[in-house]
This record gives structure tokens, sequence and C-alpha cells, in this order.
């Protein structure tokens, strides 16, 4: 089974590859993706929180009638944005953290679904956040770098010492 990924794992920092081929290999990490977007109560998930460097997102900003609006896309690409949207948003990956993020309002994105067919999707609000977010992931971009030093700082220093003391855990001194 699979499970998300968090900060600091390298894999979040790194670019995603295109998807060549929507192959068996894609089909499960999309059903996996998908019970497992559901199981965190997330309403979107990028491929490489999970640990695969793929194109590949999947999103439901309606997760409580789970699966009734899922939108899956590959090889997403935005084509065009416009006006501004501030909304606290969380991760994820980026466990007890929330910051105000400037995204685009609405925007039009484009990419495959699970079966290989081109879509073209408008949205705006939520959905435009969430699928702005998610394609952040594949760029290698986490909430984390959208906002100020300070406060990307305070977090890195928090994880560092929670990873501090579990490893402190584990140790046994004899
Ligand atoms: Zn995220």
């Amino acid at each position: 089974m699979i499970e998300i990924v968090t900060y600091p794992d390298p894999v979040l920092k790194r670019k995603a590859e295109l998807v060549e081929n929507i192959d068996g290999d894609i089909q499960d990490l999309i059903d996996n993706m998908s019970k497992l977007m559901y199981q965190s109560s997330g309403i979107g998930l990028a491929a490489n929180q999970v640990g695969v460097e793929k194109r590949v997102i999947i999103f439901d900003i309606n997760y409580k009638e789970k699966g009734k609006d899922l939108t899956v896309l590959i090889n997403p690409t935005i084509i065009l944005a416009e006006d501004r949207i501030i909304f606290e948003e969380g991760c994820l990956s980026v466990p007890d953290f929330q910051g105000k993020i400037t995204r685009k309002k609405y925007i039009k994105a484009q990419g495959m679904d699970r079966n290989g067919k081109s879509i073209d999707i408008e949205a705006e609000g939520l959905t435009a956040i969430c699928i702005q977010h998610e394609i952040d992931h594949l760029n290698g971009t986490l909430i984390l770098d959208h906002v100020s030093h300070l406060k990307r700082n305070m977090y890195k220093r928090k994880i560092a010492k929670r990873m501090k003391r579990s490893n402190n855990g584990k140790t046994k001194l004899l």
C-alpha cells in the first residue's frame, strides 16, 4: 500500500516526469491515490506525494460524497489564469502547517483523463486553488515555498526538533 510522503522528504522537491503511457501501473496508482485521498480527508493529491514521480493529480472538493466528483488529470498544464484569491491552505505532506497563499482565482487547465482522453477544465475558487496546489507539487513546490522566510524557518525548526525527538526515542543506550 502507498502512503503519504511528508516534508522534508526530497521527493517532494523534485519535478515529476510526464506520463508517456497510461498503463496498468498508472491505473493502479490512480486507484490507490483516490483511496488514500478520501481516507485522509484531503481534497487533492499529486503522485509525488505518494513517492511516485509522475505527472498525475487527482482532486475532489466535494470529498464528503466520495468518488462522485473525482477528477483525474494526467500531465496537467494551466493555459490561462486570471485574478487573485487569497486562501488559507494546508497540505497532507506538510503536517500541522497552514498558510495564507495568493493564487489565481480563475484558471483553465488541460490534461488527460485516466482513459487518455484530453480534457479542458475551467475552474474558479477552491477548485482553481486545488489544481494550482497540486500542479505545484508536480513541480517540486510546496506551500512552504509560498510563505515568508520567517514562517518557513519556524516550521523547519519545528520539524527538525520533532525528528530529533523521535530519533532519540528509538535510540537504545547500552
Ligand atoms: Zn499538498
